[in-house]
């Protein structure tokens, strides 16, 4: 019989009792308490959890913005605790999809990746872009915070304007519109627009001959996770020509755009970029446009924006030494967002693996996945990041057996996480180690979470999109995250 078969009864947290959920999962009830140790595997996450907030029972009416959950504090690892006592509370109630998986967001790492770009690019302006993660806590947070936005649609342009931005700080961003969508931007007073082939010269001559236009040119993309030039871009040697029909047209052209590619690994690709950006201003002049944008696009990575930050301020003050009449913005997503948010997941079925194989579980060394675990988030939903954003992602364990207080030397297994839907596709993570004592029930936890993950979440095969736990965090930045929303808030309502 397989191994999988005769082990114990699993202890997970649909099996407890009310009273027996507050017991298992302990908490400090004093804030004085020293910080309970809270081991964590693989990933390296704080261990320190210090302040234990009772869901909802701070005092957040100081920033309410309606149809929006309701703003609370407290360290991120505080409400991913809380998350499970209440999917124990919900289970003992008998809720149904009470063991749902759930994000915690924590709004003050947005306010930090904002002021790292005011302090490593101050001279760039940042243009969020929308697709990544059109949260709208993040939204509002943004534009609290006086950024630009990159949109792509108009859904993405009403909602950015439902956030009370100008349309002056909006770029849409998409080199190929349909006519109906630059009506409406006009419309809205959304004017900047890029382009990068003859016919959108055309069209946007038609729909809006005020408009002010970006060109896209085609830049080395090859050391990015998602090659975005494959699908936009004009080559340089097309530009004399491009340029060539927008003056033609009467159409006014205001400066150059790019994008390294989305999740750009390389930071020397930066420096391509600006050479190939200072060509084309180059031709523009031959062309008789003196641009005064410069738009640097997407692509920065948390884990190497300082090292990009310096290509980029080396390469502008190479090609760009006198900048008194240029403009220079960005259009930034995965560096604002990727690292605020956090899935926790639960376990909900387990198997012995297979692969036609084998009936038996077998310990046949590190290298073969021996189970297979099942959770409730899969690539249909947020883990949709696996497929199109080309991620891997790895777990640590939030709580096993009805407790957070994991010890560190259980015996680890290697193993298979896949996601809930019928779908053999649907596969998290081909090959994690886990400790071998993790059972149905148990919490699973995924960091960096923000990007490229909820805006694409599918609810295939009936599974819903994991709802979200918003904190303003308890450390650096979250008292300036707070006051930053509630004087945004104050004014819209003023
Ligand atoms: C997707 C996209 C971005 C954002 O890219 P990141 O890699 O998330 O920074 C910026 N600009 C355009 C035009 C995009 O399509």
């Amino acid at each position: 019989m397989p191994e999988l078969d005769i082990l114990p009864t699993p202890r997970g947290v649909d099996m407890v009792s009310p009273s027996r959920a507050s017991r298992l999962f302990h908490r400090s009830s004093s804030q004085t308490s020293p910080p309970t140790q809270h081991k964590t595997l693989f990933s390296g996450r704080p261990s320190s959890v210090q302040v234990d907030i009772p869901h909802g029972a701070d005092d957040d009416s100081d920033i309410i913005i309606p149809d929006l959950p309701p703003l609370l504090r407290g360290h991120p690892d505080v409400h991913l605790r809380n998350g499970v006592i209440r999917s124990a509370r919900l289970a003992a109630a008998g809720e149904s999809d009470a063991e749902s998986a759930y994000f915690v967001a924590d709004l003050s790492q947005v306010y930090r990746q904002h002021d790292r770009w005011k302090r490593l690019l101050p001279e760039i302006e940042p243009f969020y872009a929308v697709k990544c993660n059109p949260d709208p806590y993040v939204l509002r947070l943004l534009a609290a915070l006086g950024t630009g936005f990159d949109c792509a649609s108009h859904g993405e342009i009403s909602q950015v304007l439902r956030t009370d931005v100008c349309p002056d700080r909006i770029i849409f961003a998409n080199p190929c519109k349909a006519v109906s969508f630059i009506k409406n931007a006009a419309r809205s007073g959304v004017n900047v627009m890029t382009f990068d082939n003859a016919d959108e010269l055309y069209k946007v001559a038609r729909a809006n001959p005020s408009a002010q236009l970006v060109l896209r040119i085609l830049t080395d993309d090859s050391k990015s996770l998602c090659r975005l030039g494959l699908k936009f871009g004009a080559p340089l040697v097309t530009v004399p020509g491009l340029l060539a029909k927008a003056r033609e047209l009467r159409l006014t052209v205001i400066g150059i755009s790019f994008h390294v590619g989305s999740g750009c690994y390389d930071s020397s690709a930066f420096a391509d970029a600006i050479g190939c950006a200072r060509t084309a201003f180059d031709m523009g002049l031959a062309a008789g446009y003196e641009f005064t944008l410069l738009d640097v696009g997407g692509g920065f990575e948390d884990a190497t924006f300082e090292e990009t930050a310096d290509v980029l301020r080396n390469a502008i003050d190479l090609h760009f030494p006198d900048r008194t009449r240029l403009r220079i913005i960005a259009e930034p997503g995965r560096f604002f967002v990727a690292r605020a948010f956090t899935l926790a997941t639960n376990i909900i079925a387990r198997r012995a693996r297979s692969d036609g194989a084998t009936t038996e579980v077998q310990d046949e060394g590190d290298d073969q996945p021996s189970v297979m675990y099942y959770i409730n988030e899969g690539v249909y939903g947020s883990f949709n990041c696996i497929l199109f954003d080309h991620q891997e992602v790895h777990p640590y364990v939030l709580s096993m057996n009805g407790s957070f207080h994991l010890v560190g030397t259980e015996d680890l297994r290697t193993c298979s996480i896949w996601g809930p839907t019928c779908d053999s596709v649907d596969c998290v993570c081909p090959m994690t180690k886990l400790p071998a004592e993790l059972r149905v029930g148990d919490w699973l936890v995924f960091n960096n979470m923000g990007a490229y993950t909820i805006c694409a979440a599918s609810q295939f095969n009936g599974f819903a999109v994991s709802p979200i736990t918003y904190t303003t965090g308890d450390g650096l930045g979250s008292q300036e995250t707070r006051r930053v929303l509630k004087s945004a808030v104050n004014a819209a309502n003023a």
